[in-house]
């Protein structure tokens, strides 16, 4: 990203429908130096791309406000969980205000309807005998619902007159034409009680307060995950000091403190355990319910449970820095970004109102034409007005990639954006590095092969001084298993280590090579006795090779355990339709070996990095659509090159910036679970697109009355206010099923 681009989050509030998400775009988009708006209905946000030598905070909430919304800085994560419970309050009031609308329009409702219940009311408001008092009350109780609505005329005039009408111009001009035409109709010489239409505007707005309150309450169900993550903050921990135990504010935490954690509390920040053992539940954060022992020197992650022993850790991150903050801005930022679907269903939603404001006015002119009478006209077009709005439109793509992307942050699958959720489901092919993916990714030393000229020790301290830098499960490997050795310790400069082929340092003052074959020919290491000594090596077993001083001293054999779930998953990868692949650093046999026990047919081995990310470009000039599985660190060009790059068991900064879907475990099954809840999101944004589409297509043209000369029935504005809000709450209601979805089910 340029250094001169800024990207703030703004909470927006005053967002009615889907209409407005374009208009509220278009605004910002206008303002000097913004290169990119993006708002999202489902989470009341907006986040604006810009440069701030020609914009401001101050010039962005202006234009929010002249578009008729207003604007707030979105919290910063240690504002904890407040944007959330102020979603609460919100939805108390709006809740509040659909009891008031409701407690006049049920009388109301009933006092029209009297003469066709046959209810007999008191002389002086009788329909009968006094029908300007009939008609006065209820207008009286009408303005109270006026008033509950306020807002819609407020936003929907407004709106219309900056011609961009929304959602609210639809109820605003549908419910006014409804009490002005019933105003016009009482205030004639014939008091035409027949022509009132007060209760269809008030069951209007109440019903689409009511409609908008439920979905409301539903979308702060959807957000629940990243609510759920923000409670995994602690606000104090324990510190100890000089022995001594006080508490304090965890925003006072410093790197390089020591913090006490009792059993039952949660960890609140990042750090290693100095002290102590005991079992971690790691579930919120990496989806794992078997609680995982940690010792002295074990890393522990902020947001987990400790569950049994007392652990001193040693702090290495806090605040935005942590993994948990980590997390959550990535969550935040994959439900605030758009997917192709939405894109498109904005644009439609967008010139949606101007239309059927247009289709209302002709078929009431139709009507008009055809010699109707004015309450039949006036009926229509109010009609088409309320039910056509495309608020269930709108809300379709977004709400389910929010419940979809809060489903994956709970299980530890974590999406980048919309775009990544969404292109992760047609996924062609998906290749699998072999170490630490498919295998455990903790090999060890197995046997150890030296030339004349050396003695095993020696091969052992010279490696495992080299490796000392790695970062390489192998390196990892040789080292663990030189301290069952006491060797003196050495001076070691120098350090390089080539991702895909080895690493090389000055031990002792000798020059010390380790890694594959093509590093040995490239850094002009003499084979000497190779052939007797590769007879020695154990099939199927990863070696390496070690040359010290030009000369090849040995080579050191590796064994790594093949994952349970790894034949399993790649069955189930498979099953979906999708083609598996390995890719490999390691020679021939080992991979060959892992390929065999995992079920996988296709494999590229001895290949560089760059090499595999050349492959995955081949297949992609091919056609296919690749999903890269890798450790993050030496696979990084494939993952980059990958549509989807995948890392995996790492909640790494890397990892969390560069890959489009990060699992928090080292378990292949998630992947399964990322593929399958891809699926399942696609389909569900399918089936809302649906119904919302066809509700508003299919509903147009009978509001309108088209089917009426047929002899087919009409739409009464009441029901068609009933209906437009039914559609948006069974959008949300659809996406909430999502959340019945469970890694359990694919982890058998
Ligand atoms: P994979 O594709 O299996 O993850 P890598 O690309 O990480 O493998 O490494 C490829 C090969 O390079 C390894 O099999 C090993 O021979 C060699 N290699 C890489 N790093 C090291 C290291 N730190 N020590 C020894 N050998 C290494
Ligand atoms: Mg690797």
């Amino acid at each position: 990203m340029e250094k001169s681009i800024k990207v703030i989050n703004l909470d927006i509030q005053g967002m009615t429908c889907a209409g407005c998400v374009s208009s509220l775009e278009k605004a910002l988009s206008k303002v000097d130096g913004v290169h990119l708006a993006e708002v999202n209905f489902a989470l009341n946000r907006a986040s604006v791309r810009y440069n701030p030598e020609f914009a401001n905070y101050s010039q962005l909430e202006s234009a929010v406000k002249a578009a008729g919304f207003s604007a707030r800085l979105k919290c910063e994560n240690n504002e904890f969980a407040e944007p959330y419970e102020k979603s609460e309050d919100e939805y108390q009031k709006l809740y509040g205000q659909v009891k008031f609308a409701l407690g006049f329009t049920v009388p109301l409702v009933l006092l029209a309807m009297a003469p066709m219940l046959g209810l007999s009311l008191p002389v002086i408001i009788s329909p009968e005998t006094k029908p300007l008092n009939y008609g006065m009350i209820q207008l009286l109780l009408t303005l109270p619902v006026l008033w509950a609505g306020r807002n819609f005329y407020a936003k929907g005039f407004f709106l219309f007159f900056n011609l961009s009408p929304n959602m609210d111009t639809l109820i605003a001009t549908g419910t006014s034409a409804a009490v002005g035409f019933s105003i016009w109709n009482l205030s004639g010489t014939s008091q035409n009680i027949g022509g009132l239409y007060f209760e269809t505007a008030c069951v209007i707005i109440s019903l689409i307060l009511l409609g908008k309150s439920l979905e409301f309450k539903s979308r702060i169900r959807a957000s629940e995950a990243i609510y759920s993550l923000l409670k995994l903050r602690p606000k104090e921990a324990v510190l100890v000091n000089n022995g001594k135990e006080s508490s304090i504010l965890i925003d006072l935490v410093e790197s390089g403190d020591i913090l006490r954690i009792l059993p039952g509390s949660t960890i609140p920040v990042d750090g290693v355990i100095v002290k102590g053992s005991s079992y971690l539940d790691e579930s919120m954060l990496t989806g794992e319910p078997v609680a995982v022992k940690k010792t002295v020197g074990t890393e522990v992650i902020g947001g987990t449970l400790n569950t049994n022993g007392v652990l001193d850790v040693k702090v290495k991150r806090v605040g935005a820095e942590t993994t948990l903050s980590g997390i959550i801005q990535m969550v935040e930022n994959s439900q605030l970004s758009k997917s192709r679907v939405s894109r498109m269903a904005d644009k439609v939603a967008a010139v949606f109102v101007p239309i059927v404001l247009f289709i209302s006015l002709v078929s009431g002119f139709l009507w008009w034409l055809s010699g109707a009478e004015v309450n039949e006209i006036v009926s229509y077009t109010i009609a088409v007005m309320v039910i056509a709005c495309p608020c269930a439109l709108g809300l379709a793509t977004p709400i389910a990639i929010l419940v979809g992307t809060g489903i994956g942050a709970r299980n530890g699958v974590l999406f980048r954006s919309a775009l990544a959720l969404e292109s992760t489901h047609d996924l062609s092919t998906i290749f699998i590095d072999k170490t630490g993916t498919l295998t455990e990714g903790c090999p060890k030393v197995t046997k150890l092969i030296t030339n004349e000229d050396f003695t095993k020790e020696d091969l052992l301290f010279y490696a495992s001084y080299a490796e000392r830098g790695s970062e390489h499960p192998l390196g990892k490997a040789v080292v663990d298993e030189a301290k069952k050795y006491s060797f003196n310790s050495t001076e070691v400069s120098g350090f390089e280590a080539k991702p895909g082929f080895g690493v090389k340092a000055l031990v002792n003052g000798y020059t010390v090579i380790i890694g594959n074959q093509s590093f040995m020919e490239a850094e002009k290491i003499l084979f000497g006795n190779l052939p007797e000594i590769a007879k020695e090596i154990p099939k199927g077993s990863t070696s390496v090779f070690v040359g010290i001083e030009g000369e090849l001293a040995g080579v050191i054999c590796l064994g790594d355990q093949t994952r349970l779930e790894s034949k399993q998953s790649v069955f189930k990868i498979r099953e979906m339709g999708i083609e598996v692949v390995m890719l490999t650093g390691d020679q021939e046999t080992p991979a060959k070996a892992v390929a065999k026990k995992t079920g996988i047919t296709n494999l590229h081995f001895g290949i560089s990095p760059e090499e595999k990310s050349k492959i995955i470009k081949k297949y992609q000039q091919k056609g296919y659509r690749v999903g890269m599985v890798g450790d993050g660190i030496n696979d990084a060009p494939a993952l980059a090159q990958a549509e989807i790059g995948i890392s995996m068991g790492t909640g790494t900064d890397v990892a969390l910036k560069s890959s489009d879907l990060v699992l928090m475990k080292n378990d292949l099954r998630q992947v399964v679970f990322a593929l399958l809840l891809s699926r399942a999101t696609l389909k569900n944004i399918q089936q809302n697109l649906f119904w919302a589409f066809s509700y508003n297509v299919i509903s147009i043209p009978i509001a309108a009355g088209l089917l009426v000369p047929f002899g087919g029935p009409a739409l009464h504005p009441m029901l068609a206010a009933a209906a437009m809000a039914l559609s948006s709450v069974s959008v949300v209601l659809n996406s909430l099923r999502l959340r019945n979805f469970s890694f359990s089910q694919v982890s058998q």
